[in-house]
């Protein structure tokens, strides 16, 4: 790629944040600005002005993120494209280890952590549990002082007698073998630039780990967004981001303005819900979309079951004839419009407990799917276990691909095998025991957003977590009641502003319709609770908004089925 074609079709700030490259850099910018793009194509001007891929890390969220930018930069870099690190800081922690941590070590799962656990407490799950999400939050937020408690001290003795570490130990013994051990530092010092994507949801402990990297190198560039911050609850702390300046001298920032994602209706109604938060760096965001802006639809339904029904027939409608599924609907409306895709629509939530109605009516309908509901971690752990006994011995002749099949031989929901296809798309090409190595490690470090399969042409069900960094022509929002968004729990000042960030990032994922569903019922817990719309709804100006009321009487007539169109 040439110099030029690096930055075509940037804007000027764009520009201006892929060619700043002497010295820390902060990339200020809402949502579908282009971070993410700018972070890609600064990667790849980087290389082209002569860095080398190995001096260049780019830090990302989930493993997806990273591949998803991977995928994009590949058929640009023509040498020593395995050099460049594109993932996770836990990812990245993991390699620092592989190389210069003792050979022996194991990563150890959550269920052998809650055994370790249980002997050191009194030998109940719920006490072991407990303690468990202590340790990991310690450890998270950095929390030196608290690591010297008698229980954590315990933990860490069984552990080392262990030769294992946990999840949260990657980046934490990482960071410290930087410091302790020679040749990891040598191996370090090569690194020319960091580039970290989402940087408002980074923890203390990942904070600490950065600032380690800047005794390395000053060029530090971050890429993030105060309002998307939506992870205070795992630790984040937006504090690193307004302290940015303070933290990495001389840092210049660079503002984003303009969005390309979204019509002006939603960049519109979103930033006058944002502007509610008090914690925040306010600045201007315009839609540089020419589409048509259709108003925000808000729904009222009778229940949840008319909710899932309702996304359902719009996604059928918007489908229209082309769509096969839609032949067999009784609910066909005909509408000839063939400008989507099944994966141009996401239906989002705040509680995983909202899935199953929603993912019934998508059964119902034949309308594929794929439902990104936390993938309990049991599954995993039982797919690296078979893994495992691959690692062994391969025989001749198989590769990846039936080492799969085989591990994920019983695994039936679409999350884990969104996440089995990712993994073939990934190390398919690899030799088998790298491959093995790779996917068990990647497994390891497993979040559910890495289930998400973009390649598959299916509607996405997911909470509104999941969908950072994600866009859609058309997303629902479902159960935009109080209670849900915001949730329940969420009582202080400072949670009610992360809430309305969630629904934010929520609606800020969409291109060019939004409907936000709200049901006069639902069920919880075995009893019907009547709900009030979200008070986020208010938030929203009435111009950009029509209402809709779908109630039993009105539900659409029925027609007949649809002959054959030939
Ligand atoms: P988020 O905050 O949601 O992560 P983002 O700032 O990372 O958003 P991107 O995902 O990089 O934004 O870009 C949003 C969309 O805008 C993408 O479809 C991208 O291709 C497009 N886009 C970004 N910059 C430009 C540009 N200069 N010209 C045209 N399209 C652009
Ligand atoms: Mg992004």
């Amino acid at each position: 790629m040439s110099g030029l074609s690096i930055l075509e079709g940037l804007n000027e700030n764009q520009r201006h944040a892929v060619t700043y490259t002497d010295g820390p850099l902060l990339i200020i910018a809402g949502p579908g600005t282009g971070k993410t793009l700018t972070i890609t194509r600064r990667i790849l001007y980087l290389i082209h002005t002569g860095v080398r891929p190995s001096e260049i890390v780019a830090l990302t969220f989930t493993n997806r993120a990273g591949r998803e930018m991977r995928e994009r930069i590949s058929p640009y870099l023509t040498e020593e494209k395995n050099g460049l690190f594109l993932g996770t800081f836990h990812m990245f922690g993991l390699n620092i280890l592989r190389r210069y941590y003792n050979r022996d070590f194991r990563l150890i799962e959550r269920k052998k952590q809650l055994e370790i656990l249980k002997s050191i407490t009194d030998g109940t799950l719920k006490k072991a549990q407990a303690l468990l999400d202590y340790i990991s939050r310690v450890k998270n937020l950095y929390d030196v002082e608290s690591m010297k408690d008698s229980a954590f001290l315990k933990y860490e003795e069984i552990l080392k007698d262990k030769n294992s570490l946990d999840m949260d130990d990657i980046i934490l013994k990482a960071m410290e073998l930087l410091k302790t051990s020679r040749e990891a530092h040598a191996d370090i010092a090569r690194l020319k630039h960091v580039l970290i994507d989402e940087y408002q949801d980074i923890n203390p402990l990942q904070y600490e780990f950065i600032k380690s990297l800047y005794g390395v190198t000053e060029n530090i560039c971050a890429v993030g967004d105060i309002d998307q911050a939506i992870y205070a609850f795992r630790g984040a702390d937006i504090e690193h981001f307004l302290n940015f300046k303070r933290d990495f001298k001389g840092a210049h920032s660079i503002f984003l303005k303009e969005n390309y994602r979204s019509t002006p209706t939603i960049v519109q109604a979103s930033q006058s819900l944002i502007k509610h938060n008090k914690k925040r760096i306010a600045h201007p965001l315009e839609s540089m979309s020419f589409n048509t802006s259709n108003k925000i639809k808000f729904v009222t339904v009778n229940n949840e079951y008319e909710e899932a029904k309702t996304i359902v027939r719009e996604i059928e409608k918007k489908m229209g004839a082309t769509s096969h599924y839609s032949l067999t609907q009784n609910d066909f409306r005909g509408e000839w419009d063939n400008n989507y895709r099944f994966s141009d629509f996401a239906v989002l939530f705040r509680t995983n407990h909202q899935a199953d109605v929603i993912r019934e009516a998508f059964v119902d309908s034949g309308i594929p799917y794929q439902l990104i509901k936390d993938v309990f971690y049991e599954a995993i752990e039982d797919i690296i276990d078979k893994l495992k006994m691959s690692t062994n011995e391969i025989p001749q002749g198989k590769n990846i691909a039936h080492i799969l099949d085989d591990a994920f031989a019983t695994a039936d929901t679409e999350g884990l095998l969104g996440l089995k296809r990712n993994l073939l798309h990934a190390y398919e090409a690899l030799q088998a025991e790298i491959a093995l190595k790779k996917v068990t490690d990647e497994l390891y470090l497993f979040r559910s957003p890495d289930a998400i399969d973009r390649s598959s042409d299916s509607v996405s069900l997911m909470t509104l977590h999941m969908s950072k960094g994600l866009e859609f022509k058309v997303v629902f929002i479902a159960g935009f009641e109080e209670g849900l968004i915001p949730y329940s729990l969420a009582n202080t000042e400072e949670e009610i502003e992360e809430e309305r960030r969630l629904f934010y990032v929520g609606m800020t994922r969409a291109k060019e319709e939004l409907f936000l569903l709200c049901s006069e019922k639902r069920h919880v817990h075995g009893a019907i609770r009547m709900c009030k719309k979200s008070r986020f709804f208010y938030e929203i100006p009435d111009g950009l908004m029509d209402e809709i009321t779908i109630s039993k009487k009105e539900k659409p007539k029925k027609r007949p089925k649809q002959q054959s169109l030939f």
